[in-house]
């Protein structure tokens, strides 16, 4: 059996990996990295010998380069039906607002959704059996353990071990396996105590309300602002929240699939009493009185978080309450590395305050040696899904932990096994 690292090697943001038996080939994730103004994608491959791909969650890293496929074949496509209907609208706002040129389109898309076999626990792709488990990541997320030619290969996928208050932990295969591939997003930092960047938030977002000002949360829209909004419910915040962009149309469909969260009750609990934006009145009514405001795009790269920003960026009330990681180059990892704002060329320093606090949705560094250390058989490692010294210095330290082969490849390394 063959491995071959198609995107995610010493890189995150266009995940791939081929695995190839004497008879069976699967694709694991076909991401879609946003470069600027251009799209990247894992290394191509002809769909026509592929037996099926499967899609570990809806972020687009994972999923957005996946209807490629469609346009020349129609390969099985395994998504647990959240992922599917996540994936769907994540990757229609992509189609939306891409200015420049995808190499699908819409119909493409719909193929894939249409052709996709809801995954259970377990499947059969070609001659490989294929086992799913809750990745712990966002809703509808799993990991994959694959039986292929008498190897087993798992793939972590992106994969948190902790209980946040959206999801329960993810869960790592039980059984001695001869190959892992493993994300390295966050190897060589430990996250603060969950507990602790709650009651941060909730201090910070006191004493911006109670100081008469709006707190902007950019957020993921699929896991981290029904992450937030928990957070708010859990520690019974008292003032005005408000939620906004696609993350009020995620946060619909989560909800939806109440079987892919842990405290349903809790999430239903906290989309009653936040005020759905459904306009530019309503927009206008949130920027104008003390509150939360909870919106997409994560890192102010587009969407109504950016609408948003341009407003509050020069009132000294007001505050920008960044929770999800921001990848260098992004308006948010400037604004919050340099204070400054604005389109290129015409970035200026904001008045706003600026707050950063870890909400991950991934295994910190101690987590991720524990997974490690509690795979079953001496598999080899890959190190995948992090930036390249996330990768290397994760397959050091399992090499000289653990004595297992560990490697942090690059793309389009293969491995035998
Ligand atoms: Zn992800
Ligand atoms: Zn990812």
């Amino acid at each position: 059996m063959k491995v071959t690292v198609f995107g995610g090697g010493r890189e995150v943001g266009r995940s791939g990996f081929e695995i190839r038996g004497e008879s069976t080939k699967v694709i694991l994730d076909y991401g879609v990295m946003i470069r600027e103004d251009r799209p990247v994608f894992p290394l191509s491959t002809h769909a026509r010998d592929l037996d099926g791909l499967i899609i570990t969650h809806a972020h687009l890293d994972h999923s957005g380069g996946a209807p490629i496929f469609y346009v020349t074949e129609n390969p099985r496509v395994f998504m647990t039906s959240t992922t599917k209907e996540l994936t769907d609208i994540l990757i229609k706002d992509l189609l939306h607002l891409s200015s420049y040129f995808l190499p699908y389109e819409a119909l493409e898309l719909r193929t894939m959704i249409e052709r996709n076999e809801d995954i259970g626990n377990t499947a059969r792709i070609g001659n490989a059996e294929v086992e799913f488990y809750n990745s712990g990541h966002i809703p509808g997320s799993i990991n994959v353990l694959l039986r292929l030619d008498g190897k087993k290969v798992w793939y972590s996928g992106d994969f948190n071990t902790i209980d946040t208050v959206l999801l329960r932990a993810g869960v790592v295969p039980d059984t001695e396996m001869d190959f892992a591939i493993i994300e390295s997003t966050y190897a060589t930092v430990d996250h603060p105590p969950r507990e602790e960047s709650e009651k941060r938030l909730i201090e910070v977002l006191n004493d911006v309300v109670e100081g008469g000002g709006l707190a902007l949360i950019p957020a993921f829209s699929v896991g981290r602002s029904q992450e937030i909004l928990c957070v708010l419910q859990k520690h019974n915040f008292k003032y005005s929240i408000a939620i906004d962009g696609m993350s009020r149309v995620a946060t619909k469909l989560i909800a939806s699939a109440p079987e892919t969260v842990r405290n349903p009750e809790l999430l239903k609990k906290a989309m009653s009493r936040a005020k759905w934006v459904a306009g530019q009145k309503d927009r206008d009514k949130v920027l104008n009185k003390p509150g939360v405001v909870i919106t997409s795009s994560g890192m102010l790269t587009g969407g109504a978080s950016v609408y948003y920003m341009e407003k509050i960026r020069n009132r000294s009330r007001d505050c920008v309450v960044l929770v999800s990681f921001q990848i260098p180059g992004t308006p948010g990892r400037v604004l919050l590395d340099e204070g400054v704002y604005g389109p290129p060329g015409e970035k200026r320093k904001v008045k706003c305050r600026v707050e950063w606090i870890d909400f991950s949705s991934h295994c910190g560094k101690t987590e991720l040696m524990k997974v490690v250390k509690s795979l079953k058989g001496n598999p080899k490692i890959l190190c995948v899904h992090g930036e390249p010294i996330s990768c290397t210095s994760f397959a050091e330290q399992i090499r000289q932990e653990t004595g297992l082969e560990a490697y942090a490849p690059s793309l389009g390394d293969s491995f035998t096994i």
